[in-house]
């Protein structure tokens, strides 16, 4: 596991940029605290990954629909 990954190993930074909102299936949804542009968030995948590519394309598929149901949500919302 890489020593600098923000979302695996650097909590004190993490927390200092984001609120963790809502653990999902296969993914985590952190909003920034910064909100320049509202809504601004990022839903992270659970476990650590350098490339998208090296994700398996069932979780691949989980994580765009988690990411998807997150969007409606938002857009709902503004
Ligand atoms: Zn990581």
């Amino acid at each position: 596991m890489p020593q600098n990954c923000l979302y695996c190993q650097n909590k004190a930074a993490l927390d200092a940029l984001m609120i963790k909102i809502a653990d999902l299936e296969v993914s985590t949804l952190y909003l920034f605290k910064e909100q320049t542009h509202p809504g601004r968030c990022v839903v992270a995948f659970k476990d650590h990954v350098g490339q998208q590519f090296e994700m398996n394309p069932k979780k691949t598929y989980l994580t765009e629909k988690e990411y998807a149901s997150i969007i409606e949500k938002i857009k709902a919302q503004l």
